[in-house]
């Protein structure tokens, strides 16, 4: 390992490139500058539930295997499925993300990440809509209200907040003092607490986001009367407060969580927010709104832009006779209609993310699991083999949840040797290429 680094942290989507890493010996250092989110991604090369050998399904316990016993169990499974899914990746670089749509290519898979559940809903529809999406360096200089919807920033992106509210930005001769916070979501998480004496707190109902976007889009429209009793749990003059910033600042950034990207009773609340952030920004000469999605995982936005620019489809790619295909079916539907005979995960915890009948399906097919860490999906997976962890053992491109590109650095060497998450994908490919599996 070098000197004191300066490296990027690829605990959370925010990538912050300003963490200092301070050798004390060959397996210890110090970190400065991580948030305690940050520091727990750096223990995890020596934490408890590192996977640092290969492991195979035996009598429905895991065991412990070598190298070429393992990846000859994972060809002999790829070599045996006709409809493979693979799965994952915001966690892992772009390189990886690359070779693992090659390696869909060639087998035939389906293949998505989870940005398609998170990230990638917005910047489509955004796309459609025409909605612009900001840069971090954009919102830090010139945004004067920041708004968290449906998204607890303090406990998914610790940092983000310090770098957008706390700062002054290169236009503006004051910081915090101009910017107002403004908080919805249905219940007080960990963030109503940054909140100051002019900022706004909005506590919706559960599912009753669009009954509150619907009003909006009715003042805005036809400068209707509000009801006495307010919309959907809010008070009529925290609504009043609310539409005045919306009309009247000049950089608004939307910071939409997981908490808007379910469906509601009345329709999509996600849909339903950039229709009416459409009605504001033509409406508003003198500003403007802008969106971004907050995924947590490092390099949710990383997939976007690989599949975008090598396959020209950015979520829900289906491959055959080693070609994209148009396909109806997203991860959701492949597993829920069994439309699939082996997953390939990658990177990510699938069966304690998705909804519990999903997973239980899952369950019923082979699992290969690549991962650096135990989690629910390990305990349930037939083949397991360890990578090492991108961003500390392993270097690579990320792209921050701006859509900026950051290099990850490696700061030492993986433990017992492990490859990282390119090199296996790598190995497994020239393998089957050996083996000439699944040729048309
Ligand atoms: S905010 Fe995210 S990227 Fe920044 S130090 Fe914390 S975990 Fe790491």
């Amino acid at each position: 390992m070098n000197e004191d680094k300066r490296v990027p942290c690829s605990g959370c989507s925010l990538l912050c490139d300003d963490i200092i890493v301070i050798e004390k010996d060959k397996s210890n250092y110090d970190i400065i500058g991580a948030c305690l989110k940050g520091i727990q991604k750096f223990e995890q090369r020596n934490s408890k539930n590192r996977i640092l050998s290969p492991y195979i399904r035996q009598n429905n316990e895991l065991v412990k295997v070598e190298w070429d016993e393992a990846i000859k169990k994972t060809i002999k499974l790829i070599k045996g499925s006709l409809n493979p899914i693979l799965y994952g990746f915001s966690t892992t670089s772009c390189e990886t993300q690359l070779k693992a749509i090659k390696l869909a290519q060639k087998i035939n898979g389906f293949i998505d990440s989870n940005s398609t559940i998170c990230q990638g809903k917005v910047l489509n529809s955004a796309k459609k809509k025409g909605i612009t999406t900001i840069t971090l360096t954009e919102i830090i200089n010139k945004s004067d209200v920041i708004i968290l919807w449906g998204f607890n920033a303090v406990e998914s992106i610790p940092r983000l907040l310090s770098k957008v509210l706390f700062s002054r930005g290169k236009f503006r001769l004051t910081g915090r003092e101009i910017k107002t916070l403004i908080i919805i979501d249905t219940y007080k998480n960990a963030s109503f607490k940054v909140l100051g004496t002019k900022d706004l707190a909005l506590i919706v109902e559960p599912d009753k986001d669009i009954d509150l976007i619907k009003i909006l889009k009715k003042i805005c429209k036809n400068n209707i009367k509000l009801p006495n009793e307010g919309t959907a749990g809010i008070d009529k003059e925290d609504i009043k407060r609310f539409i005045t910033y919306l009309l009247n600042s000049e950089n608004i950034v939307i910071f939409i969580g997981q908490g808007l990207l379910k469906i509601q009773k009345d329709g999509n609340p996600l849909e339903k927010l950039l229709d009416l952030i459409d009605i504001i920004n033509n409406k508003n000469k003198n500003g403007r709104i802008s969106t971004v999605m907050m995924g947590g995982h490092y390099n949710m936005a990383g997939f976007e832009h690989i599949a975008l620019s090598y396959i020209g489809k950015n979520q829900n790619i289906q491959f055959q006779n080693r070609k994209l295909i148009q396909t109806k079916m997203n991860i959701i539907s492949k597993i829920k209609e069994r439309d699939f005979d082996l997953s390939i995960i990658v990177g990510t915890d699938a069966i304690s993310h998705f909804p519990s009948e999903i997973s239980k399906i899952l369950t019923s097919r082979p699992i290969i699991l690549i991962d650096n860490r135990k989690s629910g999906t390990y305990f349930v997976a037939d083949i397991v083999l360890p990578t090492a962890i991108t961003g500390i053992e392993s270097e690579g491109l990320a792209f921050r949840f701006d859509h900026v590109p950051i290099k990850l650095k490696k700061i030492m060497n993986p433990p017992n040797d492990i490859p990282n998450d390119e090199e296996l994908l790598d190995k497994i490919i020239s393998k089957l290429d050996k083996n000439n599996v699944n040729s048309d």
